[in-house]
Order: structure tokens, then C-alpha cells, then sequence
């Protein structure tokens, strides 16, 4: 009791990760998650799909939609180039706390908070919340995991104060197992540079809008999305509409099959304004058939 999945993931990343090591506390997370608990993170075989696009995507402006405990923050953030921004956006203030903590112990050193004048998001949708608890029930079921924290954010998610992080990343050493097969040797990577990561804590739909003026963000050339998947299209024709993708700008969905986003792949794969392709995987840390949708805007 007095505990939630999010901590448990971060004390197990304080007692076994090397403090200042992205990789190591990626790794962390991993092993804990596939031995121990189950937790909705992209997990290490997505993720080398994520890290490919990343390679070659190569953006200055990352936008990530659902940080949860900032594993795949993390993932993206150590191969960004020099001067490229990272925002991720969080609604549930306690999985933003965690997220915010394992920066810091990753090494992404944090300045906090400077109170942004972003105004207090507005509560999801109920169906948000029982998609994702039926989604995570049914991957729970399948090991009996607990999932007392399925729960944790219907009774935190209307204490949302906004909050930003700015980070600075050091020197990550890249091990070549953590990076995809076609992805580009790690030799070729920038390491040491600053890169600077924003949680935004509050629901993408009430953050979307103002990210042009507050953050002073043109476009973005990649988004990773991943929070409650009937988002995934009402946010990305918000994108579309606040006029923050250009020709070439690429979404990343992850959980297109599992546990689904059928709405936004009939739009995206339909719409000729994306040319779409499908990375077939499986869910994080189960023999549960899922995939991401990688679908470059065209203007
Ligand atoms: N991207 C993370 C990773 O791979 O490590 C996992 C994100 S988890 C699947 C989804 C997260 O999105 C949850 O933490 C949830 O609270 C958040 N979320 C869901 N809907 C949201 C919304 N509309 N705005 C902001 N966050 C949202
Ligand atoms: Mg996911």
C-alpha cells in the first residue's frame, strides 16, 4: 500500500540503474517491467522501432503525446541531435512526478519548475479512461498483474498544475545492442550535447493549442503518439488544424492493434495527405501481437 506501479518502476530504477545513464536506467525499466510488473511503456522491441525513426527522422522538434514515467522520453531524448527540443506532455501529475524523477536520475539535469501561465487543462473524456483501463486489464489478465493503479489517475487527474523541465543531457554512451539493425551505427551519433526536455503536465487537447505561442515551437518534425488511444485522431487533426506539421513531419503511433486505434488508422491510411506504413511488433513485454503506424505528413 502507499505505492503505485510509477514508484516502484523508480525504485527499482534507484537501486539498479547507473545514476547519469539513460541507457542504464532504459534498461532498468525494461527488466523490470518484463520480470516483474507489466507496464505501459513502448518497451525495448517497439522502442528499437522508435529509435530507428528517430535516426532517421533526425528532428529538431519532438513532440511526445503520454510521457508516463518518461521511458520512451528517455529513449527518443539520447538520440536527439544538438539544440533539438523534446516536449512531452503528461496529464496525470503523479506519473509526470515519476517521469520527472527518472530524468533526473538519467542525468537529465532538472531546472524546476518555472509555473508556465498555461491555463488548467480540462478533465478527458470518462471513455479515455475506460479504454485505457480495459487495455491494460486485458494485458494484465493475461499475467494476473495487479492493476491498482489502472485506477491511480480517475482521482489525480483534476490536480493538474502545469509544470515544465528543462533538461540538459550528458554524454549517453549508446551500446549497439540498443539500436536497431537499420538503424545508424552509434559512432555517427551526436553524444554530450544539450538537449532540452518540457513536461507539460496536462491533456494534450487543452496543451495542443497553445504550444505555438507558449513554447514558441513553428512545427514539429517528429510526434510520438502514445496516451489514450481514442485521442490519437482528435489530436492529430488538432495538429493538423494549429498548423503544426509541415510537408515531411512524421507520427509515430504506437498500440495501433493492441490495444487499438482503429479510427486513426483508417483516417491516416486513407487521408491523401500522409503516405503510412505499418511496423508489425508486439505489445511491450508480451507475446501479444501490436505495432506503430509511421505516417509522414505531405503538407
Ligand atoms: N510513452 C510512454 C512510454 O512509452 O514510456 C507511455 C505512455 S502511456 C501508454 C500513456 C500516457 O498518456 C498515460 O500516462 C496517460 O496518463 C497519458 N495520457 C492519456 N491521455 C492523455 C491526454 N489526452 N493528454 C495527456 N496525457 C494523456
Ligand atoms: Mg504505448
Amino acid at each position: 500500500t502507499g505505492t503505485t506501479r510509477p514508484l516502484r518502476i523508480l525504485q527499482h530504477v534507484q537501486r539498479s540503474a547507473k545514476q547519469g545513464d539513460a541507457l542504464s536506467v532504459i534498461t532498468a525499466i525494461d527488466s523490470y517491467c518484463s520480470k516483474v510488473e507489466w507496464a505501459m511503456n513502448v518497451g525495448d522491441k517497439k522502442g528499437e522501432i522508435l529509435d530507428t525513426v528517430v535516426l532517421e527522422t533526425r528532428p529538431r522538434y519532438v513532440l511526445e503525446l503520454g510521457t508516463y514515467c518518461g521511458y520512451s522520453t528517455l529513449r527518443i531524448a539520447r538520440l536527439l541531435p544538438p539544440g533539438a527540443r523534446l516536449i512531452t506532455i503528461e496529464m496525470n501529475p503523479h506519473y509526470a512526478q515519476v517521469a520527472k524523477e527518472i530524468f533526473q536520475y538519467a542525468g537529465l539535469d532538472a531546472q524546476l519548475p518555472p509555473i508556465s501561465d498555461f491555463p488548467l487543462p480540462s478533465t478527458p473524456p470518462s471513455s479515455c479512461l475506460q479504454a485505457e483501463q480495459n487495455a491494460m486489464q486485458s494485458a494484465c489478465h493475461q499475467r494476473k498483474w495487479r492493476l491498482q493503479e489502472a485506477l491511480i489517475y480517475t482521482t489525480l487527474h483534476c490536480l493538474q498544475l502545469p509544470l515544465q523541465l528543462f533538461a540538459r543531457t550528458p554524454q549517453y554512451p549508446l551500446s549497439p545492442s540498443s539500436l536497431p539493425a537499420q538503424g545508424k551505427s552509434a559512432e555517427k551519433l551526436p553524444t554530450g550535447h544539450i538537449c532540452k526536455v518540457e513536461l507539460l503536465v496536462g491533456s494534450s487537447t487543452v496543451l495542443i493549442p497553445q504550444l505555438k505561442k507558449k513554447l514558441d515551437i513553428e512545427k514539429f518534425d517528429l510526434v510520438f503518439i502514445d496516451h489514450w488511444k481514442v485521442s490519437y485522431l482528435p489530436d492529430t487533426k488538432l495538429l493538423e488544424e494549429c498548423g503544426l506539421l509541415k510537408a515531411g513531419s512524421v507520427l509515430l503511433a504506437d498500440n495501433v492493434i493492441c490495444p487499438g486505434a482503429p479510427d486513426y488508422l483508417k483516417y491516416i491510411r486513407n487521408c491523401p495527405r500522409y503516405r503510412s506504413q505499418y511496423f508489425p511488433a508486439q505489445l511491450e513485454y508480451l507475446q501479444v501481437e501490436d505495432g506503430v503506424e509511421k505516417s509522414v505528413f505531405l503538407g
